[in-house]
């Protein structure tokens, strides 16, 4: 169990969390998603220990991260966006003297590691040659040694081709079967692919805390209806709005035609009266097209909103 408190960190005068709080259960897969700045790795050092929080504090099964670091760092596996490494090292030495420096066997461990974290191709291999993807495993594999509880992955596809980055998601929702992993990212479609539960966080705050499936329909419930006109801005826009059901209507030229988009009140059908509207008005009606508000669009929402 993962308890963030009120968790804030300044940088001189600079907030760059901001009052954080939630609590991670055992076996859960969290994404920690925002943008660029918003503060996911600051928030995920300080889970880990690398980092002292200002304000607040982080508990791992009750142990206060500050308070006995040696003991909660041994909860956990990090692996930061880019894991520093010694690129003149070979892969099989690295992994032995990581071993060695967390007081691990390597016979008895990296055999196992090799096999999950799909390294036996580049086992002999210089550090330096390997390709991000690869570089990726060996990290995980250093996060992985001391067989932690709790893994964090700060970015772990960040910078990998297409390819790379389905290997490694696969590898990450195995690891995930037998452990509570953090995940932070920029990409909704690896939350909705890898995690249950989503924390979103723009501005070192914390806007969103609900499973992927609740987010979509809490939020993603929205929809707009795109309508390509003729007529006159102002006059689209005041027949549109007085339609019950529109919730708003943005319109603008596009082509020499007119483009409202207009948002609808929870799950109206106000396509047939906007068909109605127009033919009763005289407008032309070009095109028209229902919108459904997607994860992607509620990351915006709730983004933009700070
Ligand atoms: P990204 O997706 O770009 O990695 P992030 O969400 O992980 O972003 P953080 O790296 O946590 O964001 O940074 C949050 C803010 O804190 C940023 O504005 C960053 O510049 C600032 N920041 C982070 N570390 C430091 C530091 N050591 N000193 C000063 N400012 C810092």
């Amino acid at each position: 169990m993962i308890e963030v408190s009120n968790v804030s960190r300044l940088f001189g005068e600079f907030r760059a969390v901001d009052d954080i709080s939630f609590s991670i259960k055992t076996g859960e897969i969290v994404g920690l998603l925002g943008p660029n700045g918003a503060g996911k790795t600051t928030t995920m050092r300080m889970i880990a220990g690398f980092l002292d929080s200002s304000s607040g504090f982080v508990k791992i099964d009750g142990i206060d991260v500050k308070e006995n670091p040696v003991k909660t760092k041994s909860k956990i596996g990090y692996m930061p966006e880019s894991a520093p490494m010694y690129s003149d090292m070979i892969v099989a030495d690295y992994l032995e003297y990581i071993a060695n420096v967390e007081g691990q066997d390597p016979t008895e461990k990296l055999p196992h590691l090799v096999e999950i974290c799909g390294l036996k191709e580049v086992m002999h291999k210089n550090i330096g040659e390997l390709s991000r993807g690869n570089k990726q495993r060996v990290g995980l594999a250093h996060a992985l040694m001391n067989d932690p509880e709790i893994l964090i992955l700060d970015e772990p596809t960040s910078g990998l081709d297409p390819n790379q980055v389905s290997e490694v998601r696969e590898l990450i929702k195995k690891i995930g079967e037998t452990r509570t992993v953090i995940i932070s990212t920029h990409i909704l479609s690896e939350v909705e692919m890898l995690c249950n539960r989503v924390i979103i966080i723009s501005g070192g705050k914390k806007v969103a805390d609900s499973s992927t499936e609740e987010l979509r329909t809490h939020y993603g419930n929205t929809s707009e209806v795109i309508v390509l006109t003729g007529g006159t801005e102002d006059i689209v826009k005041s027949k549109f709005a007085s339609i019950q059901g529109s919730a708003g209507v943005k319109v603008s030229a596009v082509d020499g035609k007119i483009q409202s988009a207009i948002t609808v009140e929870g799950n109206a059908e106000i396509r047939p009266e906007v068909a109605k509207v127009c033919v009763d008005a005289g407008i032309p009606l070009y095109e028209m097209q229902l919108k459904k508000n997607s994860l992607e669009d509620v990351f915006k929402i709730l983004t933009e909103a700070k």
